[in-house]
């Protein structure tokens, strides 16, 4: 028997070393292995003595099991993750692995370490659309049926709720994003200020604001977060530079 090892699931923020948690610092020094998405381990130096087990985007849950037999082997292990672990990420795929895997898993030491999600990071870029009531939508269908999709998309835009869409663009379906725009569309006001923030944190970044009726939504693609307004969202426009976009804190009641 080896000496017991033990899983942290580590979020690495939207980009940028200023946004990674002393927290998440910390277990990635500490690990012996790293377990993620090649794009992810790619964000941190190499560090002697520790192994690196890259894999591709689609194969989340053999990610998972992969990082608990390591454990088992008594590693330490940080599986890395963009954003927050929990948000649209590894960290659910771990405990389903655990739930449907070998009954010894459960007893594993497990820890998530959150990461700021890239919804608070383009929110705080802009100013602050995610005052009042807001809620997060995933476009991808790869794990869920497409009417499912329109049914909270229409459910979110008819309770009036700020809506921010992880996923916009598949190449698989690169019409999606447009059909949802479409729906967002026949729902909401023409004027809903739009925020198309891409690579949010990082060199390329870019942030894009539109009302729902002249947003391009081809423009969005796989590093771009969407936050579609409530009717209370507001854009406030400046001499120079970028407007700013929030949503107040309280909402007017209609007497
Ligand atoms: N766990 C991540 C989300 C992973 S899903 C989080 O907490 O944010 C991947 C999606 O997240 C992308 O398609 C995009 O919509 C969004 N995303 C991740 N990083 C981003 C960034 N730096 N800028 C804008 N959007 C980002």
């Amino acid at each position: 028997m080896s000496a017991p090892g033990r899983l942290r699931i580590v979020g690495l923020g939207p980009g940028g070393d200023a946004w990674i948690t002393p927290e998440a610092s910390h277990l990635i020094a500490n690990a012996t292995d790293l377990v993620g998405y090649a794009p992810y381990l790619e964000r941190l130096p190499p560090k002697q003595g520790q192994t690196r087990h890259q894999s591709g985007n689609r194969v989340e849950m053999e990610r998972a099991r992969h990082a608990l037999r390591l454990v088992e082997d008594g590693r330490h292990v940080a599986l890395v993750s963009g954003g927050d672990p929990g948000v649209f990420a590894m960290a659910a795929a771990v405990f389903e692995a655990i739930e449907e895997g070998e009954p010894g898993w459960r007893d594993i030491d497990i820890a998530v370490s959150p990461g700021i999600p890239a919804l608070q990071a383009a929110a705080a870029r802009i100013g602050a659309p995610l005052g009042h009531d807001f809620c997060a939508i995933s476009l991808s269908d790869n794990r869920k049926p497409w009417p499912l999709v329109e049914k909270r998309l229409a459910a979110a835009a008819n309770a009036d709720f700020v809506i921010a869409l992880y996923n916009p663009a598949s190449t698989a379906r690169p019409g999606r994003i447009h059909d949802a725009f479409a729906l967002l569309r026949s729902l909401k006001s023409a004027s809903t200020p739009v925020v198309f923030a891409r690579a949010v944190g990082r060199a390329d970044e870019h942030l894009y604001i539109e009302t729902l009726a002249g947003a391009n939504p081809g423009l969005a693609d796989m590093s771009t977060l969407i936050i579609v307004g409530s009717s209370e969202t507001r854009i406030v426009r400046r001499r120079s530079g970028t407007p700013f976009v929030y949503t107040p804190r309280g909402v007017m009641v209609e007497q």
